[in-house]
């Protein structure tokens, strides 16, 4: 599977800045294109990300040319590689022994999650790059922190009250810090770091790259930036929004073997339909891809496929040919979709779904566009409740449960209910999103919402999917 960036939507402001910066033309559309060292591209090739996102793309080469940064972009954008990958190219390209009880690298993080997240992220782009890097946050025993400080390390991830503390002890030294990096900015000041922030910065040495990201950009934070950096190219970069609100969404708890033809039942369903509309069906791999396409024009629907293996000419001809209605249903890989703004999709169906969270909301906002309404159903089989749990944690909301179809898996539906493996925390059923819905009905055709007061969609709405 390749992986394409997370997508986001580059504002104008963001665009006048880039022309600004000089970088228009030279903003890389591919990871090669970029002159990161060779661990990185390695790691880029294994981790099958063939597009840089678009703080990526702008922000990499100012980072590599040694700029200070202000990235108002947030989590989800591909917001961390975009300073982890040129901050280990630099390790890479210039190892050196950290000091004593110092760090190469200083990255600032409101909370001990995003700390841990970010360490993480850092290993994984590092995987074929030497260095050590180790995480400082409260809550915790200090000493197996200070030990891993004692030799000095080339990352250290920490949020900002642990730290002070450890360097009052005199556990830690910043004087021989080269990169640093405040995260989620709004965030900490938010949480009252302001203070804390400042004492950090002050005992930074003066010479130093410094970057800057915030979801937003008030007065205060701007200023702030303003006394920590030096002379910034500034980019910014708006998320898509999270699942829009008028895409019903439905999942259905089935067996590996049952995916095929209950996509096929909800095809004919859909087909059927008064005013039937385009159908995108997601896999998780190009091979996937090719062959439920297959197997759906030998069950009798016109159907194709696009992927990273197709040339762009035959990925264009199928999106036309798709767009026509000829081939009114697309087999996508995560990546092949990125960028498919087709108005009148009307089912998007995650045949796989994504390992990684943040794809289903992409995917799922292939639908619902230009105001109209869309509807998502997710297949979910027994190896992929974690990915569930892990989408309705980052959506916010359950996912209403489909079972009007003839291959509804009981068992599996239940032990994902019950919190068995998968299961979402309770604070997460009972939220914003409703409780978990255990109707039947036909999810292309005026089905009924549900059989019990769980129908209703986010808001307290009540699914409603007329004119499907
Ligand atoms: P972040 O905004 O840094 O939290 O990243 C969001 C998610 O996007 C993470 O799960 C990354 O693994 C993934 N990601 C980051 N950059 C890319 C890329 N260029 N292509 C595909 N996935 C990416």
């Amino acid at each position: 599977m390749v992986r394409g960036p997370p997508e986001t939507l580059i504002d104008t402001a963001s665009r006048r800045n880039s022309v600004r910066a000089g970088i228009q033309d030279m903003t890389p559309t591919t990871f090669e294109a970029l002159p990161l060292a060779a661990p990185l591209h390695r790691v880029l090739r294994e981790l099958e990300y063939s597009t840089p996102s678009p703080i990526q793309a702008q922000a990499i080469p100012l980072l590599l040319d040694g700029r200070d940064l202000l990235g108002c972009a947030q989590t989800g954008t591909g917001k961390t590689a975009s300073f982890a990958l040129p901050i280990l190219h630099s390790l890479h390209e210039n190892p050196r022994q950290a000091k004593a009880k110092s760090a190469r690298t200083l990255v600032l993080t409101p909370t001990r999650e995003l700390a841990v997240q970010v360490a993480k992220s850092f290993a994984t782009y590092g995987k074929h790059v030497r260095f050590r890097q180790t995480m400082i946050y409260g809550g915790v025993g200090q000493n197996p922190q200070i030990s891993a400080m004692r030799g000095g390390v080339d990352v250290l991830v920490a949020t900002p009250g642990r730290l002070l503390d450890l360097i009052d002890q005199r556990h830690v030294d910043l004087s021989g810090v080269e990169f640093f990096v405040l995260d989620e900015v709004d965030r900490m000041l938010d949480m009252g770091f302001l203070r804390d922030v400042k004492k950090i910065v002050a005992l930074l040495p003066a010479k130093r790259q410094s970057l800057f990201f915030s979801a937003t950009l008030a007065p205060s934070i701007v200023q702030l930036a303003e006394s920590i950096l030096h002379n910034p190219a500034r980019v910014t970069i708006q998320p898509e929004t999270t699942t829009a609100e008028r895409i019903e969404q439905k999942v259905c708890f089935v067996t590996k073997e049952a995916k095929r033809p209950l996509l096929e039942q909800l095809l004919a369903d859909q087909t059927k339909a008064e005013a039937a509309r385009l159908t995108i069906v997601f896999s998780r791999t190009k091979h996937g891809a090719n062959k439920l396409a297959k197997s759906l024009c030998t069950a009798g629907f016109q159907a194709d496929a696009i992927h990273g293996n197709k040339s762009q000419a035959q990925r264009e001809k199928a999106l036309e040919r798709f767009r026509k209605g000829l081939t009114p249903v697309l087999v996508a890989t995560d990546v092949a979709a990125r960028g498919v703004d087709v108005k009148d999709v009307g089912l998007v169906v995650n045949y796989d779904l994504p390992n990684e969270p943040e794809a289903y909301v992409h995917r799922i906002g292939r639908t619902g566009r230009a105001g109209a309404d869309g509807l998502s159903v997710s297949f979910c089989s027994d190896e992929e409740l974690d990915y569930l749990r892990d989408i309705e944690k980052i959506i916010r909301m359950s996912v209403p449960v489909w079972t009007g179809h003839d291959h509804h898996d009981a068992g599996l539906a239940e032990r994902y209910a019950r919190g068995g493996r998968g299961a979402p925390p309770k604070k997460v059923q009972q939220g914003r999103g409703g409780s978990r819905n255990h109707g039947g009905g036909n999810a292309t055709g005026g089905h009924q919402a549900s059989a019990n007061s769980g129908g209703r969609g986010r808001n307290g709405r009540r699914p409603s999917h007329s004119g499907r």
